[in-house]
């Protein structure tokens, strides 16, 4: 098996492969027509206004705010930065975007998800203006010693000289990359891959300011990743559940359009689930889904797990008949009755020393185990719907219930 922190580096594949295909266009775009040329010096503010349109309507507050920055970060590039570095206007612009960035890019990445026009999405609307108009504040009376702070050599390295970013800001660009990269690894979701690539698009951008073209395509490039993460955490949103991370009802329907004459379905349903979260609550029964879903993902045999809808789940496997299916679920089956789930002790007092108390004695944890039924049915000759499949599978369930439950029925 793959280890799963190899698996997630695929959440690093979108974000790399866009901006080497960024890097490969660069030396090419002199090349193109004078006027793809004009365009792309606008294209980033199209691509920033949809981004702002499309995070407000789907009410992703940090990535609302990213897009902000990014916007404005590319419109202070084009308007105060083209002539390069050359006064200490610019040159104070230039640090602030240099340092500003990475801060808050790293920290919308960490923060939790709050909504665009709640208080909270407000607040951190909020927090961003207040940094404008604190550079605007220290352009204006020329705060030279901010700049000298910003700019200030931490370490002597002849390595980080060649960069013209300071090494305020290169410390901060990889320490933000480290931590955003940490967190992928370990959790991979949409918006942090976006917002990933964006930080790296950004350092680019920062520290090759003057190359021709880069500025434009590079913010862009920043703003189309985050882009197709929003339209991604959106598709997950629908068709992934939110509790077990299986995909959902909806992408089962979706699969069952386009399955072929051959297939076996399975209903799966945990065994006397209400009374379980009568005892333990209803916290401990949703850690339990977690844990039943989390078995039936590793399903074999070609099997792909849905949840259909509360404690119930449906095992698709295409292109296999009964016979092919029964061993696998079989095995899920054991494995589910099998698991012990260590829980803290539910009837625990509130009280905390009372409850280090009991902690102390060993009884503070305690193990519940579920077991599972199982229908199955298939469909041989492409007679029989999927609907007529799943409910064949369905009174096979029925059966598996009241022969006594924790068993695979056909
Ligand atoms: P049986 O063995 O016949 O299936 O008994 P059962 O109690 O599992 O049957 P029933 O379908 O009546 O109960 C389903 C229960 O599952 C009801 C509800 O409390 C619980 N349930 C459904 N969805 C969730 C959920 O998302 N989280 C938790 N914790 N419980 C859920
Ligand atoms: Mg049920
Ligand atoms: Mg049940």
């Amino acid at each position: 098996m793959r280890h799963p922190l190899l698996k997630n580096l695929t959440a690093f594949a979108l974000p790399a492969i866009l901006l080497v295909a960024a890097s490969l266009i660069l030396p090419r775009i002199a090349t193109f027509p004078a006027e793809w040329q004009a365009h792309l010096v606008s294209a980033p503010y199209l691509i920033f206004a949809t981004l702002i349109i499309l995070s407000f309507h789907f009410n992703r507050g940090r990535i609302f705010c990213v897009a902000l920055l990014l916007g404005v970060a590319y419109w202070s590039c084009r308007v105060y930065l083209q002539q390069g570095l050359v006064d200490f206007r610019a040159g104070m612009i230039y640090q602030s975007l240099a340092v500003l960035l990475p801060v808050n890019i790293t920290l919308f990445c960490f923060v939790r998800e709050r909504g665009v026009l709640t208080t909270a999405g407000r607040l951190r609307l909020a927090f961003l203006a207040g940094q404008a108009f604190m550079v605007a504040w220290f352009v204006r009376y020329n705060y030279v010693e901010v700049q000298q702070f910003m700019g200030r050599e931490l370490v002597a390295s002849p390595f980080l000289e060649r960069f013209l970013l300071p090494q305020s800001a290169l410390f901060l660009f990889f320490a933000g990359g480290l931590l955003i990269a940490a967190k992928l690894l370990v959790r991979p979701a949409p918006l942090e891959s976006g917002m990933f690539g964006a930080l790296l698009a950004v350092a680019v951008v920062c520290n090759w300011l003057a190359t021709e073209h880069l500025v434009p395509l590079f913010m862009g490039t920043a703003g189309l990743l985050l882009i197709i993460s929003v339209v991604q955490d959106s598709h997950n949103m629908a068709y992934r559940d939110d509790l077990t991370g299986l995909p959902s009802r909806r992408a089962l329907n979706e699969q069952l359009m386009g399955l072929g004459r051959h297939y076996a379905i399975a209903m799966l349903d945990v065994d006397h689930f209400k009374k379980f979260n009568d005892i333990y609550g209803h916290d401990v029964g949703d850690q339990v889904l977690r844990m039943v879903a989390s078995r039936m993902q590793g399903v074999k045999g070609g099997g792909r797990a849905f949840r259909y809808g509360g404690e119930e789940f449906t095992i698709l496997f295409p292109r296999r008949c009964l016979a092919d299916a029964v061993p696998h679920l079989e095995e899920v089956r054991s494995t589910i009755a099998g698991y012990q789930m260590k829980i803290r002790s539910v009837d625990r007092p509130k009280d905390g020393q009372e409850g280090k108390k009991q902690r102390g004695a060993g009884n503070s944890d305690q193990t519940v185990s579920v077991t599972i039924s199982i229908g199955v049915a298939e469909c041989c000759d492409g007679s029989a719907t999927p609907e007529a499949v799943i409910k064949a599978a369905d009174q096979a369930l029925y059966r598996a219930k009241q022969k006594g439950r924790n068993q695979v029925c056909t």
